[in-house]
């Protein structure tokens, strides 16, 4: 089990540490070793995604990134941004399902900007194709035509790309509440009567799992309505990247949510939904929970561990159920620790 970890910039070296200990006390062989991606990799190398990583990331079963990004290199040219090296990897590792859960640990029900009776007890899984859709058809370009510039976008997807988005859906529902929604817009996209049809063709294959179909805009709405009816929700690129930051803000706490991007063989990068929080770096105060349930991940989908990863989510809530917060969750009453401590207490829960 081999473990390429990315601590990147910012809070990332704190958070990944953190995480890498939890992965440690499990007493499972991993074998680990640590690269430059993002702004360090920029400093060190000029290069955000340097060869030394590429080579380090290819030859792992699984990558555990912290986060990349910072202020410093905004003003870099864009070849040496560090969000190059997080595109470069996921197109290198064919990284096309993203899978996002957004999980409200009752504990933090007050967290959400929602009535807690609308969101305690949520969790639900978001599955985004990544490589695909709008955001990668051609043509696409600003032109000329009659005198007047047009923006133009293609959204186009193959039967083959939506099958194997769809096939990561439905196992991911069996091995949960094996409800799958998928989400696509077919009254007025051709495209997405394919993504319905070819979905649709594939239920046979999966009869314990419960398949039903929602227009996107209905999606959206139904997710701050009544979130708790979704078990996993499976989407394509444009659509998953809206939705999922609004199934992400239901659990109002950026700094607890886990999230995977897997390739065919489910090999994967397991990393926070939230960035390098530059306002927070080097303090010892970052939340470093969504890394380690990013690791729960990694162990569940790469390594096929669910006890393990259960037994590191269950940690998880024991430490809320014994009311440690980080400053981002922290509430009156509660016992407020930095990034070392809520380490520590998760290890102690284990
Ligand atoms: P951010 O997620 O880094 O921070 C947003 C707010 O949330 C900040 O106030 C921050 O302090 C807080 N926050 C985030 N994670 C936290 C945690 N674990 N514990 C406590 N508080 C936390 O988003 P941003 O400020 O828009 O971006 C900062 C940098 O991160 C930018 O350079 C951006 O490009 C980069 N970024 C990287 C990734 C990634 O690596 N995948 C994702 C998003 C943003």
């Amino acid at each position: 089990m081999k473990i390429c970890v990315l601590p990147g910039d910012g809070i990332g070296p704190e958070i990944t540490a953190e995480a890498v200990r939890v992965l440690k006390a499990l007493g499972l062989k991993f074998e680990m070793e640590e690269a430059l991606l993002g702004g360090c990799a920029v400093d060190a190398t000029g290069d955000p995604y340097p060869e030394a990583t590429q080579k380090l990331a290819q030859a792992a079963d699984a990558v555990l990134l912290g986060a990349v990004g910072g202020p410093k290199w905004d003003v870099y040219p864009r070849e040496q941004r560090p969000e190059r090296g997080l595109l470069g990897i996921r197109k290198q590792l064919g990284l096309f399902a993203n899978l996002r859960p957004a999980v409200l640990y009752s504990e933090l029900a007050n967290a959400s900007t929602l009535k807690p009776e609308v969101v305690s007890g949520l969790d639900i899984l978001i599955i985004r194709e990544l490589t695909g859709d709008i955001y990668f058809g051609q043509p696409r370009g600003i032109e000329v035509r009659n005198g007047e510039k047009v923006g133009i976008n293609t959204m186009i997807y193959s039967e083959s790309e939506i099958r194997r988005i769809a096939k990561v859906a439905f196992e991911s529902a069996r091995k949960r509440n094996k409800k799958l929604c998928s989400v696509d817009k077919i009254n007025v996209l051709e495209c997405t009567q394919l993504w319905r049809d070819t979905v649709s063709g594939m239920a046979a294959d999966y009869p314990d799992v419960e398949l039903t179909h929602m227009l996107v805009d209905n999606a959206a709405m139904q997710l701050v309505r009544n979130p708790k009816q979704f078990d996993v929700m499976v989407t394509g690129n444009m659509f998953g990247d809206i939705l999922s930051d609004e199934a992400s803000m239901l659990t109002g706490s950026i700094g607890m949510l886990p999230s995977a991007s897997l390739d065919a063989n489910n090999k994967g990068m397991f990393e926070p939904c939230h960035g390098s929080a530059p306002d927070i770096a080097g303090k010892g105060i970052a939340n470093p929970l969504a890394t380690i349930l990013s690791a729960a991940m990694m162990l569940r989908y790469t390594f096929a561990r669910e006890a393990e990863a259960q037994h590191i989510e269950s940690a998880v809530k024991k430490v809320l159920a014994q009311g440690y917060r980080t400053g981002d969750i922290y509430e009156s009453g509660a016992k407020r620790v930095g990034t070392r401590e809520m380490g520590d207490a998760v290890l102690a829960a284990l």
